[in-house]
């Protein structure tokens, strides 16, 4: 069984010295690359109508120009030409692997879902809502009626738990351990509980949580995500909240996070719903033990397709 990969050199714009290790994206790619059983492929750039159905006009035309600059930079990465491309090619590599997990079952985007992302600004280094840009680009197209985010990122999905809550096509359930990238808390941060809408849930993470209490926290949220019954899932199989990340305060190792992503990929097995995943934050200063998460995402998906 083969699993597409999308990557696309273009995914990264150059932003200079920055905590975002945008390199990994290319890192993980190398590794998959050696995996026989994984075989990627180049997405292409998601069109400016996929990018409008989500956010304003005025906000794409800012990152496209460049002006406003406060705008076009509020998710803080310095502004570039290069910037508009490549954020385009990234929602293309999301929506892309959505297609291919609709086609075969499950697929993988090296990019990130771009949580913090709201209808008319970036935050956290999230500049357009691949997820969102994914789900409606897949409704309008008529490809998909019900699209589930499972938001796995350290971070709450505060922008797409925003937009999914004008959205009943949309379910999103965000299981997060650090309340919001602006305050910089770093470990030091008090977990704060969002307030649940129709179509949106969140599960706060205890400091100090160990494998048992997030399994346990995946097995209250997976079944609303089988009860809404999407057509497909995306999932953000984040690698902050590993415990050596600068912003975690959870006790999660590489073998604990694996197990979080085998326990995602049996559910959507015996669900049989099709699922792409995207790869979202991690900043570990060692950035071979964030690709690591990453490629141990691939490792999971596979132990349980060959069981
Ligand atoms: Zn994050």
């Amino acid at each position: 069984m083969t699993l597409a990969a999308f990557y696309h050199p273009g995914y990264a714009a150059p932003i200079g010295p920055h905590i975002m290790p945008i390199r990994k994206f290319g890192l993980v790619a190398e590794e998959v690359r050696a995996l026989p059983w994984v075989a990627l492929r180049e997405p292409t750039p998601a069109s400016e109508d996929d990018l409008r159905r989500v956010h304003t006009q005025a906000y794409v035309d800012a990152i496209r120009t460049g002006e406003p600059r406060t705008l076009a930079e509020m998710q803080k990465f310095p502004w570039s030409p290069e910037l508009f491309p490549s954020v385009c090619l990234t929602s293309g590599g999301c929506l892309a692997a959505a297609r291919a997990a609709l086609r075969e079952g499950a697929s993988a985007a090296l990019v990130s879902g771009f949580h913090h992302a709201c209808a008319d600004h970036g935050e956290g280094f999230c500049t357009f809502n691949g997820l969102i840009v994914t789900a409606d680009a897949l409704r309008a197209a008529g490809e998909a009626e019900r699209v589930a985010v499972l938001d796995c990122d350290l971070h709450y999905g505060n922008g797409t738990a925003q937009l999914a809550a004008s959205r009943p096509h949309v379910f999103a359930v965000s299981i997060y351990g650090n309340d919001y990238w602006n305050n910089f808390a770093f470990r030091d941060v008090r977990v704060r509980r969002h307030e649940d809408g129709v179509n949106q849930r969140s599960f706060a993470l205890p400091a100090g949580c160990d494998r048992a209490t997030m399994l346990r926290t995946l097995d209250e949220a997976l079944p609303l995500i089988a009860d809404f019954r999407p057509s497909l899932l995306l999932y953000q199989a984040g690698a902050d909240p590993y415990h050596e990340d600068p912003y975690s305060p959870l006790a999660l190792d590489h073998d604990d996070l694996r197990a979080r992503d085998r326990r995602v990929f049996e559910f959507a097995r015996a669900e049989q719903i099709p699922i792409a995943w995207v790869l979202a934050g991690g900043y570990t200063e060692d950035v071979s033990k964030v690709v690591r998460v990453h490629v141990n995402t691939f490792h999971a998906w596979r132990e349980v397709h060959a069981a």
